[in-house]
């Protein structure tokens, strides 16, 4: 049985008060604390070990590159990839997908071809593939959702045909909290042919991730959401796949050799690493997947399964309250509107409480365009979040009610 007062212990930011009030972080979709292991081991990083990757010959670059590289194995195991080389370290999500974007697009996509992303993704998983659709003639087509948040999973396979070179879809909604039916979208994409892209931002930290399971051509998530650092993430790509992609960037540490008339680019995965990564940040992935280890994947699921479904139970219980997207299918994020009260107002009053909600679109403005509205108010939970938080915020909801008549 998980002990949710032992993990909380272990994130330092959620002992303070803010304004005089018990902080309830309920943003964790935005970002995730981090536990102190993660903190110390930063700390010890940069005390005993920090150099620069990949290029001295000497005693702490050549454990800092160890540490990278055991980094990138404990990904590989955590989402069960093939192979090393399949792990590429990036940014974050949307670098990622730029980097698909970018690559993929270099390579395979010709004019008139079409490109698939659904109707309740993040900027991030749209605005890319639209760049790259103006670079090459290709076409953005758009899988509907249904009134509940859903995928329209029928009209999905008919937008599908032999033009459809990729599809683009989140695993988990950022903005609804709904769990994708990834797997069924991976098969059907595959009968045409076209590659499958899953941002994985929103479950990485929330479901067991298996890449081999799902046959993903790619899957994507950030670092600063999983309990890790800030400007780090992964990109998972087949290795036959990444193989035939040019490189994204160019720059040090992802050539062989140079010369003003040819370069000849280095191996998986560093073909698509230019540059100083950031592998404090990695090794920031690596404890923070040790952590969630220790803990236990299925313990953490069944956790934030029991939250979701408690903050759903008492939320629907106020009156005026509407959750959008009400599809069964979720994972630690809920979406709601007042009625009569804007959602801006709300999160300043929760604030004032201590209570931490994001408002507004949350990066998708056509979710909520699909549900008219201008945006919502998003309670997202991580594994520190307890059922006191919650109603916290139902307490809070009502206040929020109570000073708006
Ligand atoms: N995709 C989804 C589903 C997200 O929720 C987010 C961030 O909220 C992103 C992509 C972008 O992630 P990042 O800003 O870490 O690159």
């Amino acid at each position: 049985m998980i002990n949710i007062q032992k993990i909380k212990q272990d994130f330092p930011i959620l002992s303070q008060k803010i304004y005089g009030k018990e902080l309830v972080y309920l943003d964790n979709g935005a970002t995730t604390q981090k536990p102190i292991q993660v903190i110390e081991k930063l700390k010890s990083f940069y005390s005993e070990i920090n150099s620069n990757i990949h290029r001295g010959v000497h005693y702490l670059s050549n454990k800092s590159t160890e540490e990278y590289e055991n980094a990138r194995k404990t990904v590989k195991e955590f989402i069960n990839a093939k192979s090393t080389k399949e792990i590429i370290f990036t940014k974050g999500t949307t670098e990622a997908i730029n980097l698909v974007a970018f690559s993929f697009g270099e390579t395979f996509i010709n004019e008139g071809d079409e490109i698939l992303v659904s109707q309740t993704e993040h900027h991030s998983n749209i605005v890319p593939w639209q760049m790259m659709c103006k670079r090459k003639g290709a076409k953005l087509v758009v899988i509907p959702a249904k009134a509940n948040g859903e995928l329209d999973l029928e009209k999905y396979k008919l937008l599908l045909n032999s033009r459809t070179k990729l599809v683009a879809v989140a695993h988990v909604s950022n903005s609804l909290g709904i769990i994708n039916s990834v797997k069924e979208i991976i098969d059907e994409a595959h009968k045409v042919g076209a590659k499958v892209l899953i941002d994985g931002a929103q479950a990485i930290q929330h479901l067991k991730i298996d890449v081999q399971n799902l046959n993903c051509d790619f899957y994507t998530f950030s670092g600063h959401k999983i309990y890790a650092e800030t400007g780090i993430g992964v990109l998972f790509g087949k290795e036959e796949t990444l193989n035939q992609l040019s490189p994204y960037q160019g720059g040090g540490d992802m050539i062989k050799t140079v010369s003003f008339e040819k370069t000849e680019y280095a191996d998986l995965p560093f073909k698509f690493e230019a540059g100083t990564a950031n592998y404090v940040g990695a090794v920031s992935i690596a404890e923070a997947i040790k952590y969630l280890n220790n803990i236990g994947l299925q313990e953490i699921e069944n956790h934030e399964k029991e939250l979701i479904d408690y903050a759903t139970e008492k939320l629907l219980e106020i009156e005026g309250l509407k959750i959008i997207g009400t599809s069964k299918h979720k994972t630690s994020a809920i979406s709601f509107v007042l009625e009569g009260i804007h959602h801006y107002d709300a999160g300043l009053i929760l604030d004032k409480l201590g209570i931490a909600v994001r408002t507004g679109t949350h990066c998708a403005e056509p979710t909520m365009k699909h549900f008219g509205i201008t945006g919502t108010i998003r309670a997202s939970f991580a594994i520190y979040n307890t059922k006191e938080d919650i109603d916290k915020l139902v307490l809070g909801i009502n206040k929020v009610k109570l000073m708006f008549g």
